[in-house]
């Protein structure tokens, strides 16, 4: 009988389950797909059915990936990695680029993604001269690693009809030089002025390339993804990732979608939102600034450096409330992007006090949330808003926190710890690939981040902070499947989805500094062997 229902045991495992009522385990039985026992071998008895021997290998539940750019990041592997090793300096840059239009012929633009000038040898960003130099034939466009500056060269400016008369866009910058000439820097919504006129790949190809990336997601680990840019134009997301299925996506995916987007027809179908779908619209997503390492976060006190920068706000208050309007409608989350102190301050004084609309899981989330004030905290834990948060950020990018904000303020950015104590939900998450390293959505890079509290090159980065690794594997496992409500996933309980994954060393064993070398052996999702990485196979 158990045979034909499909089952199978799980035996001589060291399981971390995220469940807090029975956090360990070794062995566990999935029927059809669900859990349906686990805890002590020894209270097991006859095994029934099929079993695999774990062998002693460390078990934990899939990884949630709680706002990461599946898209971005799947079409990013086509274009060149700006960052160490490949590019060290404006030069190196100059030399890919110039491959690339070599490779690429004379039709297609040269895209990179990535560049950070904290790390780029010349300390400064790249202009349309310098991309001029490598390439001034076809439009260049490179993205900073924080997705929210580009620099382009002159040819995409002259294609995008950008000149000295143009004027800055509302919450946008065109950078310019002493003579009031474009230098190719595009900020924000200037961004914009150039990226609407590029070539859009058709929906079955980016179906094709996440279907790609859903691959290498499994071999990190990660059974649940979202996509924290979701579109309606000029090809819809929900349509797009469910093509991907068909061509291999085996995620469970939540999909927030822009609100710019969303408010030209600001009621979805119910379907569209059903959870149970494996791919289904989560939220409703805006922007109320941008980012720590571009110095448009909406801070207060002012970046470092010349002038009094705050930063950019990117919304406001009628926009704000007209979007959580659209997300309680839908029965949707609002998710909303904000770093510096003023934009979190907004989004948590607007909401201060005002009942969510969510009964199974926070109304509001802040992503990001870098700068939060000690109010702030106290102000989001009494309104039940969630931190949605990237301990990747200050390992890979710390020249440029230090730079703007300086060593002590950059201690007390992303207080994971003091989120925690305040009582605020927060999970983890890559926002891959918006991070200036080599492979941005690692989970482990992130681990390894948040309970070190150090930097890739071994600065502190707020010992304070530090939280323990049960911790930080629950904030990207249950606690990020509580924040992202993707039913049944992120603990391996009785009633949950069998998505769980083997790691090649125990990650509790080893060196926390050596946890990010921790790979996945095998990734299971609804009980099924979906990743094996073949050079490390047990079996
Ligand atoms: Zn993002």
């Amino acid at each position: 009988m158990t045979n034909e229902m499909n089952q199978c045991t799980y035996i001589n495992g060291k399981i971390f389950t995220a469940n807090q009522e029975k956090p360990y385990a070794d062995a566990m039985v999935v029927r059809d797909g669900k859990v349906v026992w686990i805890g002590c071998q020894a209270d097991l008895g006859k095994i029934d059915g099929d079993y695999v021997d774990l062998q002693g290998q460390r078990v934990l539940p899939g990884l949630i990936d709680a706002h990461l750019h599946p898209l971005y990041l799947a079409n990013a592997a086509k274009q060149i990695a700006c960052t160490p090793p490949l590019v060290n300096s404006i030069e190196d840059l100059i030399k890919q680029v110039r491959s690339l239009r070599g490779a690429q012929g004379k039709d297609l633009w040269v895209e990179g993604w990535g560049y950070d000038e904290g790390k780029l040898l010349e300390r400064r960003s790249p202009t349309r001269w310098d991309l001029d130099q490598a390439a001034a034939d076809v439009p260049v466009i490179i993205t900073r690693t924080c997705a929210h500056i580009v620099v382009v060269n002159s040819k995409a400016l002259e294609l995008a009809g950008i000149t000295k008369k143009t004027p800055d866009v509302p919450g946008g910058q065109i950078d310019r030089d002493k003579d009031g000439e474009p230098t190719g820097i595009l900020r924000e919504n200037a961004k914009d002025l150039v990226t609407r006129i590029m070539p859009v790949k058709t929906l079955v190809e980016n179906a094709e390339l996440l279907a790609e990336l859903s691959d290498v997601l499994l071999g990190h680990g990660i059974t649940a993804i979202t996509d924290a840019m979701g579109r309606t134009e000029p090809t819809d997301y929900l349509e797009m990732y469910n093509t991907a299925v068909k061509k291999g996506l085996k995620q469970r995916s939540a999909l927030y979608y822009i609100w710019e987007d969303l408010k030209k027809s600001p009621m979805l179908e119910k379907e569209k939102t059903n959870l149970e779908n494996q791919i289904h619209i989560g939220g409703v997503k805006l922007f109320s600034d941008g980012s720590v390492s571009g110095q448009t976060a909406w801070v207060n006190p002012p970046f470092l450096g010349e002038g009094e920068n705050y930063g950019i706000q990117m919304t406001t208050e009628e926009e704000l409330l007209a979007a959580g309007k659209a997300a309680e409608q839908n029965n949707l989350q609002l998710v909303v992007h904000a770093m510096g102190e003023q934009a979190i301050d907004f989004i948590v004084d607007t909401f201060y006090g005002k009942k969510g609309w969510l009964t199974d899981a926070p109304s509001i989330r802040i992503e990001h949330a870098a700068m939060p004030t000690p109010q702030a905290l106290q102000r989001a834990a009494e309104t039940g808003i969630a931190f949605v948060t990237q301990p990747i950020f200050l390992f890979a990018e710390i020249e440029s926190y230090h730079n703007n904000l300086g060593a002590e303020r950059t201690k007390k950015t992303y207080p994971v710890k003091s989120m925690l104590e305040a009582g605020i939900k927060v999970a983890f998450s890559s926002d891959a690939p918006a991070t200036a390293w080599a492979d941005p959505v690692n989970p482990f890079v992130g681990i390894k981040a948040a309970v070190t509290r150090l930097a890739y090159d071994g600065t502190d980065t707020g010992q304070e902070q530090k939280v323990d690794l049960e911790t930080a594997i629950i904030l990207y496992t249950r606690a990020a499947q509580e924040i992202t409500r993707i039913p049944k996933v992120g603990q391996l309980a009785p009633g949950y989805h069998a998505d769980f994954i083997i790691l090649d060393q125990d990650i509790f064993e080893v060196d926390q500094e050596k946890i990010d070398e921790i790979q996945v052996i095998e990734t299971f999702i609804g009980g099924n062997l979906v990743y094996k990485n073949e050079t490390l196979a047990i079996r």
